[in-house]
């Protein structure tokens, strides 16, 4: 035992600390929770806390983890409390430390550094780990993990998987477990370009959750994604003798890989418990306020519990039980009492919403059983009736309904006659109403354990805009698939007054800055690279992903050659210049100026297409020659092939000119449409913009190139004049352009547009495509401004468009130079391409 093991600490002031020992082991959602409960109900004057995890960090969002492997999320940005919190509330955090055992009699830990902690009260705290089923070759003679196995629980699971993801060489990755965990790590695979098949034992996906019809549907859309899923089928051994290169399953053919993900269920951690000869069932049994069995001082939350026979895997529970617990440690409220959860999952799957609660499917002749199926959208709904009482549904891919079923579920609501009424709004209440309705203890964000009464406090107590009351309760700050209905609270809670949320007017979250403010910061600091323009002006200096884009094109549009490129800024099309499709192959169109082609291109594409076996050659909406279906490692030699610049069908980014014959060939044409078209596209290639630019130029006012549709669309009209007509759209959205300018020659014509495209660049907000950006700036302003130079703006305008035409450089000229390493990778799987279909 260590000196000193039995005194007691002394307090933050210095003198002999008289409070009690709250000793908590397992650093995790459920253990971290617990302390903050107990520090709310004034547990710092109680006891002076000490907290052992075995991960070497503070606490994190365990759910994130799925977010942090498909890259949507940085690690760093899952913390739930990181190591200043434990300082600043005074908690001694022993990081990396793992407690090997209790002596319940003298009251101490034991852990893994030597030391002898004393408590006089001891949370239990240690969650659940991955189960690894029995089968041969998953261990190495040496008794390791075979390495390419992966479990999937932790931060360093997650950060191991995505590096070994990474590596050149693995292709295809099995995951056994088609449950939540192996459906979300399936996807995040997938993400790496990985080929990813997913084995289930049950006889459909997500079988603790929904019934086969449900899986049914949910299986489509998981491999709409291009994941592969086999159910009804067991995985009997891991194929490899040094590291993993397939799986044997029993009654089908093996399956070669590079990497196996064990997603097949969870086991609690209680090693410690048994050890320490604590009652010990499935998990740790703990009785009504979460104290266990027949032990006076130690208490256990979180996964690693069994109360009422029950042991929960799903982070709503163990909000309750951190209540119930805290309540009790520091004696607020000893008369309350957990009495179990009933779990409704509502969750983001794989980028599927899925919402399940109660009974999947009837169970007694006289159950009702409502059930709506669109597999082609990926919606199913099913809902089970017992005594007009709601006693089951699951919800795939629209779960709109959720919170007035959840309610409806919990709390017996009356059910509305027409049933049709429980999935759609109908005859119950609309979603506005529904919040109204719901129970003040409802549950809104599961994954941080906010109620409606949370969010209403929060805004009673002054948090006026969303994202304040998000900030102030952690809803929606989960998987985010509640962030609607903690909106429509929010906003029923402060009766129409909710504030506009600063943040909104951000050009990007990461930075408190908008666009005009943000570009004066760069312009007055000299900032050319997006991790300068962090360390300048972001909150702390910190670097945040979902910023990094939108910096990128911004600081590229402002200082042309300037710029200092960070390639980790950018988004994978942008990385290799090409447009990664479904299947994880890329697509490659060459730059076809105003649609015109030449018999040596034609043959030059012909060759190229044959050369790599181009599965699919296709022509665009804009007039050029796409290839699909070209492997990463292939792209570099298929740009030297074509010899043709980039047609930049990827890019946020000005794109092509569609157009028409015009005057040479047609009958009506009145203006050289062709000619004007590929005078505009030679001269804006590539050119960086908010969102990407599609253009058009007509010979007469038949359109026949769809000029009025387009970003910057330019007509030919009587007189040798031309139209210029600006944010139209045609795609998912649909708006006839504004006329900006009737002009008498081309030149004019290129002109306004170079001056629209430089002033759109400057203004709009990040990914606001010019269908937004003209009608909420107003035609009229635009027309004073760029036509008119009403701010005597136009000559900035103008040279600042000469300069970043002047510093255009064909990016496919990477390819004899990569920019990283990894740059041109291989990603995909070893399954036989195409996967795009060969029609
Ligand atoms: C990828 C992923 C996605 C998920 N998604 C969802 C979701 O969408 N919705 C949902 O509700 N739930 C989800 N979950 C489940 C959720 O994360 C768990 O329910 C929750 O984390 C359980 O909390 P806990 O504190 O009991 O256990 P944990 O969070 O696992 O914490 C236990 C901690 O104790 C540590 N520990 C164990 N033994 C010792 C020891 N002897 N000494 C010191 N430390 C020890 C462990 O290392 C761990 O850090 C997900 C889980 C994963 C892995
Ligand atoms: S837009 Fe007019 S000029 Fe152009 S092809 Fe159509 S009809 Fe002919």
């Amino acid at each position: 035992m260590q000196a000193g093991a039995q005194a007691r600490p002394r307090s933050r002031s210095g003198g002999r600390d008289s409070r009690r020992r709250l000793v908590v082991i397992g650093n995790g959602m459920a253990g971290a929770r617990a302390v903050e409960e107990i520090l709310a109900r004034g547990g710092a004057e109680q006891f002076s806390i000490t907290m052992f995890g075995d991960e070497p960090y503070g606490n994190y969002n365990r759910i994130m983890l799925s977010h942090v492997l498909s890259g949507e999320e940085s690690d760093a940005d899952i913390f739930l409390n990181p190591l200043s919190w434990y300082q600043d509330n005074g908690i001694t955090l022993h990081a990396g430390v793992r407690a090997d055992r209790i002596d319940r009699f003298a009251k101490h830990v034991f852990s893994s550094d030597g030391r002898v902690t004393p408590y006089d009260t001891l949370i239990i705290a240690t969650g659940s780990r991955s189960h690894l089923p029995p089968m041969d070759g998953l261990y190495t003679p040496g008794g390791s993990v075979k390495p390419g196995v992966f479990g999937f629980r932790t931060i360093d699971d997650t950060r191991k998987m995505a590096a070994y993801a990474q590596q050149e060489h693995h292709r295809h990755a099995v995951v056994i477990g088609g449950g939540l965990l192996g459906l979300e790590a399936a996807a995040g695979l997938r993400s790496f370009g990985l080929g990813v098949d997913v084995v289930h034992s049950g006889g459909h996906l997500m079988s603790a959750q929904m019934g086969p019809d449900g899986g049914a549907v949910l299986r489509r859309s998981v491999e709409a994604l291009g994941i592969g899923v086999l159910t009804g089928c067991r995985t009997t051994a891991v194929l490899g003798r040094d590291r993993v290169t397939g799986v044997s399953l029993r009654g089908r053919p093996d399956i070669g890989c590079d990497m196996v993900v064990v997603a097949a269920g969870i086991r609690p951690n209680v090693d410690l418990a048994v050890l320490s000869g604590l009652p010990v069932e499935r998990a740790i049994v703990v009785d009504d306020s979460l104290r266990v069995q027949d032990e006076d001082d130690i208490y256990a939350v979180g996964e690693c519990v069994q109360h009422r026979g029950e042991v929960y895997g799903l982070v709503a529970p163990l909000w309750e039980q951190a209540v119930v617990l805290a309540n009790h440690v520091t004696g607020t409220d000893t008369g309350s009492a957990y009495l179990g959860s009933r779990t409704a999952t509502k969750l983001k799957v794989a980028g599927v919403e899925v919402a399940s609660m109660g009974l999947h499917g009837p169970e007694l002749e006289t159950d009702e059983h409502i059930v709506f199926s669109e597999p082609s959208r990926g919606v199913f709904k099913s809902i089970v009736v017992r005594d007009n009482k709601m006693v089951g549904a699951t919800l795939l891919g629209d779960s709109r309904k959720v919170a007035y079923l959840t309610q409806a579920f919990d709390r017996g609501l009356p059910l509305p006659e027409e049933r049709l009424g429980l999935m759609f709004d109908l005859g119950t209440p609309g979603e506005e109403t529904g919040v109204a309705e719901l129970d003040d203890e409802a549950q809104v964000c599961n994954c941080n354990g906010v109620s409606k009464k949370d969010l209403v406090g929060a805004v009673k107590g002054g948090c006026s805009s969303v994202s304040g009351a998000m900030d102030a309760t952690r809803a929606g700050k989960g998987c985010g698939s509640c962030k609607l209905l903690v909106r429509q609270v929010v906003e029923w809670a402060a009766d129409g007054a909710v504030e506009e949320d600063p943040a909104a007017a951000y050009y990007v979250p990461g930075v408190p800055l908008d666009k005009q403010a943000l570009m004066a910061e760069i312009r007055a600091r000299g900032l050319r690279s997006v991790s300068a323009v962090f360390q300048a002006l972001a909150p702390g200096g910190a670097e945040d992903a979902k910023s990094k884009m939108g910096l990128a094109s911004l600081l590229k549009m402002m200082l042309g050659d300037r710029y200092i490129d960070e390639r980790d800024a950018r988004f994978i099309n942008d990385r290799v210049h090409a447009n990664i499709q479904r299947d994880g192959t890329f697509s490659v169109v060459p730059q076809m100026k105003g649609g015109v082609t030449s018999v040596q291109q034609l043959r030059r594409i012909a060759d190229v297409a044959e050369k790599h076996n181009v599965p699919l050659i296709k022509l665009t909406g804009g007039q050029r020659i796409d290839l699909l279906g070209i492997r990463k490692e292939d792209l570099p030699q298929v740009w030297a092939d074509l010899d043709m610049p980039s047609g930049y069908a990827y890019g946020k980014s000005f794109r092509t000119v569609k157009t028409c014959v015009g005057k040479d060939f047609c009958r009506y044409g009145t203006g050289d449409s062709t000619k004007l078209g590929i005078e505009i596209e030679s001269r804006f290639q590539g050119l960086e913009a908010p969102a990407k630019l599609k253009l058009a130029v007509s010979g007469c006012p038949r359109n026949c190139a769809e000029s009025l549709v387009k970003d910057v669309g330019v007509v030919a009209v009587e007189g040798g004049r031309w139209e210029i007509y600006v944010g139209g759209a045609a795609g998912a959205h649909i708006r006839k352009g504004d006329l900006l300018a009737t002009v008498d020659d081309p030149d004019e014509v290129k002109v306004l547009t170079g001056r629209f495209m430089q002033y759109y660049r400057e203004q709009a907000n990040w990914l606001e495509r010019t269908y937004a950006f003209v009608p909420r700036v107003g035609i009229e302003h635009l027309r004073a401004v760029i036509v008119e130079d009403s701010e005597g703006i136009a000559g900035r305008l103008d040279e600042a468009m000469q300069a970043s035409v002047d510093s255009y450089v064909d990016p496919w000229r990477e390819r004899d130079d990569p920019q990283t390493p990894g740059q041109f990778r291989t990603s995909l799987p070893l399954t036989v391409l195409p996967q795009v279909p060969v029609r």
